[in-house]
């Protein structure tokens, strides 16, 4: 009987500190000409309550003394992130994302595992990176259009259960939202911490106390800690 393992796209697959990370600090910027330091991205994030990406942006837009209407935030921000194909920039830093598994962690894992993604992203955005580099190894893939509640709400990850429920499982995320949405579900919570991420002594503190049972640095990792598991 295979195991389950769900997985948090962002800073968990995939490399945004050149993507999401960076719009969000290009429209700040575009709206307040003040850009915040990956350092003041990462305090925001650390608080908890702020996984959307958009809805971040607009806070902290606000707290800059910037009124802007929301609608106006997420459309400049999806214009930076995707590009702006009307006006002939197909480009975007999502086309800067890496990816961060190493070649053959997947078809491992996939031996004893069914592997899940749960992520705040809109589900045809996941979609776009995973056809990049990961097709047809996640399913279910839910994103935050596939449910009503967003993280830290522990629906996505009792949508996925309810499609895999048997075996063990664990959810793998790198934000306080995402322990949070892993121990409100009652799954196990392995929390990831880049070397890179500013403030990471500090997230790493955030996850313990969030009750990760181990925070790694990446996810090729990952094998030695849910390795001794497998019966
Ligand atoms: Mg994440």
């Amino acid at each position: 009987m295979k195991n389950l393992i769900v997985f948090d796209m962002d800073g968990v697959l995939v490399d945004v500190s050149e993507s999401y990370r960076a719009a969000i600090q290009a429209t700040v910027l575009h709206f307040t000409g003040t850009e915040p330091t990956n350092d003041d991205v990462q305090s925001w994030k650390n608080r908890g309550g702020f996984n959307d990406d958009w809805k971040l942006s607009h806070r902290m837009i606000q707290e800059l003394g910037e009124e802007v209407a929301y609608d106006d935030v997420v459309e400049r921000f999806q214009k930076i992130f995707l590009g702006d194909r009307e006006n002939g920039n197909a480009g975007g830093l999502i086309l800067r994302e890496r990816w961060l598994a190493a070649e053959g962690l997947f078809d491992r894992l996939a031996a004893n595992h069914t592997l899940a993604i749960f992520t705040g992203r809109l589900g045809w955005e996941a979609q776009l990176t995973l056809d990049r580099f990961a097709k047809e190894i996640f399913h279910p893939v839910v994103g935050v259009d596939h449910v009503s509640h967003a993280k830290p709400h522990p629906e996505g990850l009792h949508k996925i259960r309810e499609q895999v429920p048997h075996g063990k499982a664990w959810y793998l995320g790198d934000t306080v939202d995402d322990a949070r949405a892993s121990r409100a579900a009652g799954v196990p919570f392995i929390g990831i911490a880049a070397p890179t991420s500013p403030r990471r002594d500090e997230l790493v503190q955030l996850l313990r106390n969030e009750g990760a049972i181990a925070v790694l640095e990446d996810i090729n990792s990952l094998e030695a800690v849910i390795g001794d598991t497998h019966s």
